[in-house]
């Protein structure tokens, strides 16, 4: 069998934003799963499962297809009413959109702070008598105030469903997210802990998950009868092989990120022009991204930091070059209420998020700071 480095795709000169890096036990397991010949769900997805609860501290955890399909059935299981209102944020991704919209409810966008996520002061001011939920990002990796939305959510009796795409294992004051409402994770391949596609969602709710569990397989209760329209978004057990050995070392691998974040900070700190992320010292933050601002006082802009990145073969991301809402598709769906969001789309307009995941060397964190005070004193 061949190493673990045989995995993991590597190139010497490029550093990339992100990075495939499985442990070494994956290939046994997942060869394993090949030789037993179940791969559709089976013992894998459960222990998968098993191990998605503790991450999230709930009684349940239901592995589906992928992390769109895991935030739509999240909010047709909580049966809300059709054509409610959901409160989000417009500086996500496309995924969290869609699935409202797919759910047949209605999207309306409160602005983010400085420290890119949701402002419950926005929140507040957004909910109103159509208002059915709320569906916080915890974006970057980074927690969204749980405490205050929570309390926001209960005190107007909406739900709540966090996205945690981005933020396996990310904690709000010591308590993990995704137990806070209903959570929603994606094991997507650039995601904290992948299995190339997938999905997860933890809840507390015994009813829920059964209702879930029911969703994801046809509507099938047990064989053959049938108690609701299903889908099928099961995820394979060749899949859930793939994810278990991270999930296994969530701990380290979150202590590798916060360490290059570190670096990263202490690296770029008094760089004029550049604003390193808020509540970057959050023990909470899983930095799935280390993104930061370029304003004007740096004497370059975000577009020409990304081009000279790139010829240092540094590979930076901008996530995400618009507003959620910015687009025609969205812009004149019924059911999706655009109004301006200013912070978000000056964010759109100043992020970049260069490399922070664990494959990388202290000699590679040098060399993207180093690149960056390049890019600035140059004007570049
Ligand atoms: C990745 C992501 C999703 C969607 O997950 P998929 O597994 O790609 O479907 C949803 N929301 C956010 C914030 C994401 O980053």
């Amino acid at each position: 069998m061949n190493s673990p480095a045989a995995v993991a795709v590597s190139n010497h000169d490029e550093i990339g934003v992100s990075q495939v890096s499985l442990p070494p036990e994956t290939l046994d397991r997942v060869a394993r799963v090949l030789e037993r010949g179940q791969l559709a769900q089976g013992p894998e997805v459960a222990e998968l499962e098993s191990l998605a609860a503790q991450m999230a501290g709930t009684s349940h955890a239901i592995a589906v297809s992928n992390g769109t399909v895991s935030l739509q059935l999240a909010l047709a299981a909580l049966r809300l009413r059709p054509g409610g209102e959901v409160v989000t944020s417009p500086f996500t991704f496309a995924g969290t959109l869609n699935a409202i919209l797919n759910a047949g409810l209605r999207v309306r966008f409160a602005d983010i702070a400085e420290d890119f996520l949701v402002d419950p002061v926005d929140v507040a001011r957004q909910i109103n008598a159509e208002t059915v939920a709320i569906m916080p990002v915890h974006l970057f990796g980074l927690p969204c105030d749980m405490t205050t939305l929570c309390e926001l959510a209960r005190s107007q009796a909406l739900a709540v469903v966090e996205d945690a795409a981005q933020a396996h294992g990310a904690t709000w004051k010591g308590r993990p997210v995704g137990g806070f409402g209903t959570g929603s994770f994606s094991l997507y391949a650039t995601k904290n802990i992948t299995s190339g596609e997938g999905g997860l969602i933890t809840t507390d709710d015994d009813d829920l998950a059964r209702r879930l569990r029911t969703l994801r397989n046809q509507g099938m209760r047990g064989r053959y009868e049938f108690e609701s329209i299903g889908t099928n978004a099961r995820l394979t057990d060749v899949q859930a092989a793939i994810a278990i050995p991270q999930l296994n070392r969530l701990a380290e691998l979150i202590v590798r990120r916060q360490e290059n974040a570190r670096m990263l900070t202490e690296g770029l700190s008094g760089l004029e022009g550049i604003a390193c992320p808020k509540r970057a010292d959050d023990p909470g933050h899983v930095f799935h991204q280390y993104t930061i601002r370029v304003t004007e006082a740096s004497g370059t802009d975000r577009d020409s930091l990304v081009e000279h990145l790139g010829t240092a073969g540094i590979r930076a991301g901008v996530y995400y070059p618009r507003a959620a809402y910015d687009y025609e598709v969205y812009r004149s769906h019924p059911q999706v209420l655009a109004e301006p969001c200013p912070n978000a789309e000056r964010a759109a307009n100043e992020v970049v998020s260069i490399p922070v995941h664990p494959a990388l060397s202290a000699a590679d964190l040098d060399r993207v700071i180093a690149a960056i005070h390049s890019a600035v004193r140059s004007g570049r």
